[in-house]
């Protein structure tokens, strides 16, 4: 994600652990105690400055959200939008998703989103792609029995590779859309990746898809 960098991002982050978490870890096993009920979990991995999640967890009061970002100066941006939005079931995880193995414990949570990941064209970064069979392995420990992953991209080499990627990991596909504007899908939410691609005119792909 393109943006300035932002100095003091640290700071202003442990300042607002009301909104964000630095040290998520000891939440493992935790998430449903933190949030005060059993409503389902529901991340977002890669989540860039929140649109999505935030305006998720508007639509979806019954759904725990927790938005997922390695780089600090993106996360501010999400802490900025959460606090405008005064919500009581997101929270957000500044960490890389190698490590969501330490924060969620075994099936602790029910979907995961991935929108627009990056794409890491080129083959000797094949392993950042976070449809690359190491992250496939941590996601499917986390998430519960049936639980699935929610993938949307503009990207039709990501989208391609994401689908043989999962079909090696033995993923089945319950729904997947070559261009998700012009198809019945009707209860999309825009992230802010989607904004830009889409009114360039550009085709968006999605799926869902479960560990089997
Ligand atoms: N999901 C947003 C959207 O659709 O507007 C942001 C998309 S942006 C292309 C991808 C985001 O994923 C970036 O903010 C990047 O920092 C984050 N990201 C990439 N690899 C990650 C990782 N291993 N763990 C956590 N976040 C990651």
């Amino acid at each position: 994600m393109r943006l300035r960098k932002i100095a003091n991002a640290e700071n202003i982050l442990k300042n607002n652990s009301q909104y964000v978490k630095l040290v998520p870890q000891e939440f493992k096993g935790k998430w449903k105690a933190f949030f005060n009920n059993s409503n389902p979990i529901h991340i977002e991995v890669g989540m860039g400055k929140g649109q999505f999640i935030i305006n998720m967890a508007k639509n979806y009061p019954e759904i725990n959200y927790i938005g997922i970002e390695v780089v600090q100066s993106v996360m501010v941006r999400s802490v900025e939008k959460l606090k405008e939005a005064k919500l009581q079931n997101v929270i957000l995880v500044c960490i890389d998703a190698n490590f969501l193995n330490d924060v969620f414990e075994n099936g602790e949570v029910e979907r995961i989103y991935l929108n627009f990941s990056d794409p890491w064209p080129k083959k000797r970064h094949e392993k950042r792609r976070l449809t690359h069979h190491t992250f496939l392995s941590i996601f499917k420990e986390i998430l519960l029995v049936d639980g699935e992953i929610h993938f949307k991209t503009d990207n039709q080499k990501l989208f391609e590779y994401s689908i043989i990627s999962m079909s090696h990991f033995n993923m089945e596909f319950n729904y997947i859309s070559l261009d998700l504007h012009k198809s019945n899908f009707e209860k999309n939410i825009m992230t802010e990746y989607e904004e830009r691609f889409h009114s360039q005119g550009q085709r968006i792909y999605r799926m869902e898809a479960n560990f089997k």
